[in-house]
């Protein structure tokens, strides 16, 4: 699977988003189709395609995501009230682009379960 994705072009700015913050390591802007108040995209300059494609050398970069959530949840004014970060993976996840990503959901009490109107299957 290619690893070329529109948030590849994000990072190389040969297309727009707003961004809210930026590192070496990773980037955050705003998601172009918010689910929540305040939906956020934290995602790493490199490029990994999904949770699956994680290697034990990427341990470090995958806790700076959440290192960089935390900042901005505080810099944002919502640490205190509360926040969600999820990272789908693959088809049953959700995911819909190949280059992991942080969402970083925040600005009204979200619902929990996150699922709705599908069977589940076996698994396991
Ligand atoms: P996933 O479904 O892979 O977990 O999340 C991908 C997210 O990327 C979606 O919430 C979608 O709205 C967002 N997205 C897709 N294309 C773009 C884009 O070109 N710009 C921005 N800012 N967000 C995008």
């Amino acid at each position: 699977m290619s690893n070329t994705t529109i948030f590849d072009k994000i990072i190389s700015r040969e297309i727009d988003a707003e961004i809210v913050y930026e590192d070496d390591i990773a980037l955050a802007f705003k998601d172009i189709n918010p689910q929540a108040p305040v939906h956020l995209l934290i995602i790493p300059k490199k490029p990994i395609a999904t949770i699956n494609d994680i290697a034990e050398d990427d341990r470090e970069l995958v806790g700076h995501l959440f290192v960089v959530a935390r900042k901005i949840a505080r810099q944002h004014g919502f640490a205190k009230d509360g926040y969600r970060v999820v990272m789908n993976c693959n088809e049953d996840g959700g995911q819909s682009v190949y280059h992991i990503h942080l969402h970083l959901l925040a600005g009204q009490t979200l619902g929990w379960p996150p699922y709705a109107n599908s069977a589940p299957k076996q698994v396991g």
